[in-house]
């Protein structure tokens, strides 16, 4: 890169977010760079790209869930295909080695990628120190040498951090957030979870499956508020009865730590009794929160929300000309897919295209076994919104191909609207939710009607039959019901 010529777009953060931006910027024939201070650094100590998402999220809670699903279905469900096993054991090393090298090819495949697309890939930590002439100047700062770039236009993509807990240190050993928590070297006998959302369940889900005790302690009365109630309180019931322990309206009041290393969490209950769980490793999953400090927004004046997102309008802009922000650092859902569709997206507007993102069709995924798929509205925001609207409902135990796989638990629930028949919600507790969620939300985006769902031919048997049959059920009546 010739430090001289202003880039036309510098990405701050090589995330989900800011790596997808750099790559179409680079395929519209922009000038970009990106910068990344990662500190999971890879083998050699470099910041590696890939942000949360890659390095301590996405992937890598992907492939502990993917190997703890397998051990699980050896030592419990095996049997009932007439398979015997005995002697299964876990490795734990063995399968935190195979995660970190998904997560250190993926990150080479990412530098590859931003090779090809002449993204030039810059390591260090951005600050924005102001305006220079048609654009804005960053240093970049790493090991005591500092760089400055100047662009013309910006993307923050500097993603989001777990929030912490006052009085509860994480030191990612026997305190941990998600980045410990994917790391451990052996299973914890008992392991508390603070905080019942997508981080708790799918990790706890992990350490659940391979041994340990898990208890889960939730501040809200109940679980995964933003889902269908129907969909919560199912999958409520299938957690519980897979051996995870919860407390709801939990509010937590300490940790102490015993002599012989072991935790012990107080909490009190909405009754106000106090009580105190005793675990070997504690989980803190009480969500994220937007990464901005010591980034320089204030010399440039882009305006923050109270809650210290970055404040865009739909296409990602910000209060200030030429900058833009996307992914977690941003309103919205806490997803990769949403923080690479914004990316895109404001990549496209730089070039002078109509970028969009419709945030009325983002799918979202919880990978426990089974999965929770949705994308659209929930029945209550339905309701809120006092929009009429009919209920399909199709369950697996009628589904030949859940009954042939050994696992018929969960349904499909399709909203459609009372008066068009316009598809405005699909609702998915199955094992293969997350591929089945695509259908329903091609649907969604294409503004498909239940019938047109209905109409279309599914291959038999499969489990995304159930997609068909609960639109069917939401109009004319299921046909396999
Ligand atoms: P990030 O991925 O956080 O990337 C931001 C990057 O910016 C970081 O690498 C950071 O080091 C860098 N950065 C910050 N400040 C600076 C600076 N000043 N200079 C240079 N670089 C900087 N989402 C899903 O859709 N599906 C999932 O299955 C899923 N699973 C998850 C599991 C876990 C355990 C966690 C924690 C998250 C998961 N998520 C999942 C959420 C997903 O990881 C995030 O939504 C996504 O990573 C957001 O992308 P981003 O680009 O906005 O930010
Ligand atoms: P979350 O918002 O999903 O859940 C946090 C939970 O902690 C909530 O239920 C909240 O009520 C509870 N909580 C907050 N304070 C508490 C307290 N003091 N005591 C007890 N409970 C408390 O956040 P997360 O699980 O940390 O995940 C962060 C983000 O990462 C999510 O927003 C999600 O979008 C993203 N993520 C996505 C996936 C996926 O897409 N499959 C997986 C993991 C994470």
């Amino acid at each position: 890169m010739e430090k001289q010529q202003p880039l036309d777009v510098l990405v701050i953060g090589a995330g989900s977010g800011g790596y997808i931006a750099s790559i179409r910027a680079g395929q519209l024939g922009l000038k970009v760079a990106c910068v990344e201070a990662n500190p999971y650094a890879d083998p050699k100590g470099e910041p590696r790209p890939g942000g949360t998402c890659l390095n301590v999220g996405c992937i890598p809670s992907k492939a502990l869930l993917s190997s703890s699903e397998e051990f699980e279905n050896i030592q419990k469900h095996a049997h009932a295909h007439g398979i015997r096993v005995s002697g299964a054991s876990m490795d734990v090393p063995a399968m935190i080695a195979r995660k970190d090298a998904i997560v250190t090819k993926m990150a080479q495949g990412i530098e590859y990628l931003f090779r090809k697309n002449k993204v030039a890939y810059l390591k260090g930590r951005a600050t924005i120190l102001g305006r220079a002439e048609g654009g804005f100047r960053v240093s970049i700062s790493r090991s005591g040498s500092i760089e400055e770039v100047t662009a013309r236009n910006l993307v923050i993509a500097t993603g989001s951090l777990p929030r912490q807990l006052p009085g509860i240190e994480v030191d990612n050993v026997d305190v941990c957030d998600n980045a410990g928590a994917l790391d451990l070297r052996s299973v914890p006998g008992r392991m508390a979870i603070i905080g019942a959302g997508v981080i708790g369940l799918e990790l706890g889900s992990v350490w659940r499956r391979l041994g340990a005790q898990v208890t889960v302690i939730e501040a809200l009365p109940q679980l995964l508020p933003m889902c269908d109630a129907d969909v919560a309180r199912e999958m409520l019931k299938l957690l519980m009865a897979q051996g995870m322990d919860f407390h709801f309206g939990a509010r937590v009041t300490g940790l102490e730590r015993a002599s012989d290393g072991s935790l012990s969490l107080a909490y009190v209950e909405a009754q106000g009794t106090a009580h105190s769980v005793a675990c070997d490793k504690l989980v803190v999953a009480v969500g994220r929160v937007p990464t901005t400090s010591g980034l320089g927004l204030e010399t440039l004046g882009v305006k923050t929300t109270q809650r210290g997102f970055v404040d865009v309008d739909a296409q990602c802009r910000t209060s200030v000309d030429g900058v833009y922000a996307i992914g977690d650092v941003v309103r919205g859902p806490m997803l990769a897919h949403k923080a690479e569709d914004e990316g895109v997206m404001v990549m496209e507007c730089i070039a002078g295209q109509a970028g969009h993102v419709n945030y009325d069709a983002i799918p979202s995924i919880i990978y426990t076994s089974p999965e929770v798929a949705w994308v659209g509205r929930t029945e209550q925001e339905l309701k809120d919104a006092g929009i009429a609207y009919r209920t399909g409902k199709f369950p697996f135990t009628a589904n030949g191909r859940a009954l042939g796989n050994g696992d018929t638990s969960g349904f499909v629930k399709v909203l459609a609207d009372q008066k068009t028949d316009a598809v405005l919600g699909v609702h998915i507790i199955s094992t293969h939710a997350s591929e089945m969620i695509g259908e329903a939300t091609m649907a969604i985006e294409f503004k498909a009607s239940a019938e047109d769902i209905g109409r279309i031919s599914h291959a038999h048997p499969t489990l995304y039959e159930a997609i068909r049959e609960a639109s069917l059920a939401a109009g004319t009546g299921a046909l396999n019901l």
